[in-house]
């Protein structure tokens, strides 16, 4: 496995690969990587001759400096786990090399109502900074499939509007992976490392919680549902819901009535202690 952290030297090493017709795959990350990570690796190198794992933790998407600032970052340990992977390349480039310049973190995009709610609404900027990086990684790497997990289902679905309506040109095929997850439920994420050890009990229940509305929701008006759940998590005094959304797969039209023509997806956002976790989960 090679790690490179120049474009140029990715550039050159990647038109090897192109120029023999062979696939790539690619895995966006920003590192502190988890058995979630490792399973899209695991299915990149299923479906191609070679995969690139990019770790930078992009500035831009953060909309809190504090948040930035505590994300966890570990190369050699990042590099230790997937060694043995599918994972040919690891991209791991500085800051300068994504972005050359302050006009480059400049966007301009319109994802209409996929960025105006959950996680765009509570944290705005968030998805213009992940939509830069996602595109200037997609135009250096120009992978034939990238991957990306079901655990950031906004994210997913506003890249995908991205690849269809900006980036076109590069034909590249995205993969939704499922959510790996704790034997207690809980989705793997970079962030429960930050968990202290009282908070991290209790966010087992956030997706226990999930589970039980998907076994029973019909018994349920859309508001009693979201009642139920919000109070069921929120009873555990180191957890509080900051949203619960019912919304539709793929516009995230909020679901006011259970349509069986929907496919309904459940996403929450909740702090255990101070760190903010999301999950999701389709209904049907
Ligand atoms: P991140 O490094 O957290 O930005 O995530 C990089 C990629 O890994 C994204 O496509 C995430 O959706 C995906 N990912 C993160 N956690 C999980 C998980 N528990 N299961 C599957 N994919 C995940």
């Amino acid at each position: 496995m090679k790690v490179i952290n120049k474009v140029e030297e990715l550039t050159v090493e990647l038109n090897i690969f192109r120029s023999k017709g062979l696939s790539i795959g690619f895995v966006p990350t920003m590192g502190a990587l988890h058995q979630g990570h490792l399973s899209l690796i695991e299915t990149a190198g299923k479906e191609n001759d070679l995969v690139v794992m990019s770790i930078f933790v992009n500035p831009t998407q953060f909309n809190n400096s504090e948040d930035l600032k505590k994300y966890p970052r570990d190369l050699n340990k990042d590099i230790e786990l997937i060694k043995k992977s599918a994972c040919s390349i690891v991209f791991a480039p500085d800051e300068k090399d994504i972005y050359p310049d302050e006009n480059s973190k400049k966007s301009d995009f319109n994802f209409g109502l996929l960025t105006k709610i959950m996680e765009g609404k509570f944290r705005p900027s968030h998805f213009d900074g992940v939509a830069m990086v996602v595109k200037r990684l997609f135009e250096i790497v120009q992978p034939s499939k990238a991957y990306f997990g079901q655990k950031d289902i906004q994210q997913f679905l506003v890249i995908n509007h991205l690849n269809n309506h900006y980036l076109a040109d590069l034909k590249i095929t995205l993969v939704k992976c499922p959510i790996i997850r704790e034997p207690d439920g809980l989705a793997m994420s970079s962030r429960n490392l930050l968990l202290n050890d009282d908070s991290r009990k209790s966010a087992g229940l956030i997706a226990k919680t999930l589970i039980q509305a998907k076994e029973n929701y019909k018994s349920f008006s859309v508001e009693e549902l979201k009642k139920w759940v919000i109070d069921n998590i929120n009873k555990d005094t180191k957890l509080k819901v900051e949203y619960f959304e019912l919304v539709n797969d793929p516009d995230l039209e909020e679901i006011k009535i259970w349509d069986k023509n929907k496919k309904i997806l459940a996403c929450i956002a909740v702090f255990a202690g101070s760190i903010r976790l999301i999950d999701n989960i389709y209904f049907n």
